[in-house]
């Protein structure tokens, strides 16, 4: 069976892998295509696109949006984008300022709590153009502050933790329009951790998402059990959400989750992606890419 993995990133936005890196891990591990992913940027599309063609693999061009209005963690990922598509990439940076904003104010309280920390030497550690929570927690460990990423979410970045700080988000239907205006797909990435415990409750609002243009759900994670991704499964098939599957490779700063195989055993079939790929392609309103 031909693989794939829908959901990886690299330092365009906080993982520790070059675009290219990760492309050349897929084609290692013989996945025949792979999406770049990485948050609210396109940044490093072109690379990874660049290598890909070298190498043979078929690069999906992506990104993933944090939204709210959920309980929990609300992200979505945008599939097969046009990386030149002009209202995505203003909508990415309009999601990317309101992160400059966010930050200084996790570096103030920070610096309150005692722990001197400036947004140079954070954004020094990002290297790329989206600066993220993961690289506080990167530079809170190489202070001895905490002993690992753990620890820094838990006491100091996590949400509502003490040096954490909201930002402004896409409101929903922006998001969407924005991704199927590219001429991609919209895929529920993470579903467990919307934060809404009662089933019967996530379903009704999945069943709302999918009326609002949602095309997927990655019941393929390596975080989900096999009892959850049945669940998943099962959900999508009710709702009318295509699946999706990722492994949410970040190299080093999510360690032991790789490319393609999440901990070891992720098999996400590349049927996953033709059929998502189909959907955004059949779309009222989308150009013959
Ligand atoms: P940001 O996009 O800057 O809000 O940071 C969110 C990112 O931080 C997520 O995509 C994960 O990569 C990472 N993250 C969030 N929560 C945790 C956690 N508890 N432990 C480790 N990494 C986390
Ligand atoms: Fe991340
Ligand atoms: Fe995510
Ligand atoms: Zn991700």
């Amino acid at each position: 069976m031909d693989l794939c993995d829908l959901h990886t990133h690299s330092t365009a936005s906080d993982g520790t892998a070059r675009p290219a890196e990760v492309v050349r891990i897929a084609k290692r591990i013989g996945l025949r295509a792979l999406a770049l992913t990485d948050h609210d940027t396109l940044a490093g599309v072109e690379e990874a696109g660049t290598e890909a063609r070298h190498l043979g693999v078929e690069l999906i061009p992506g990104c993933e949006i944090s939204l709210d209005g959920v309980p929990g963690t609300f992200h979505m990922t945008g599939l097969g984008v046009d990386p030149a598509d002009r209202t995505l990439r203003e909508r990415l940076d309009f999601v990317r300022q309101g992160r400059e904003g966010r930050n200084g104010e996790i570096a103030r309280k920070l610096v309150s709590l005692g722990i001197p920390v400036t947004m140079e030497e954070v954004a020094a550690e990002a290297g790329g153009d989206v600066v993220g929570r993961p690289h506080f927690a990167r530079v809170l460990v190489k202070r001895g502050v905490v002993r690992d990423f753990r620890e820094a979410f838990d006491r100091f970045l996590g949400k509502g933790r003490a040096a954490y700080a909201d930002r402004d988000r896409l409101p929903l239907a922006d998001a969407i329009a924005a991704i199927h205006g590219a001429g991609g797909a919209a895929v529920l990435a993470h579903p467990y951790t919307i934060g809404l415990g009662d089933p019967a409750e996530f379903e009704s609002w999945l069943r709302g998402m999918a009326a609002a243009g949602l095309d997927g759900l990655e019941t393929v994670y390596t975080e989900h059990s096999s009892a959850d991704q049945a669940r998943f499964r099962d959900l999508a098939l009710r709702c009318g959400l295509l699946e999706s599957g990722g492994s949410d490779y970040h190299g080093d700063n999510k360690a032991g989750t790789e490319v393609g195989v999440g901990k070891g055993g992720l098999r996400i079939p590349y049927a996953f992606w033709e059929a998502l790929r189909d959907r955004a392609r059949s779309r009222p309103g989308a150009s013959a890419r």
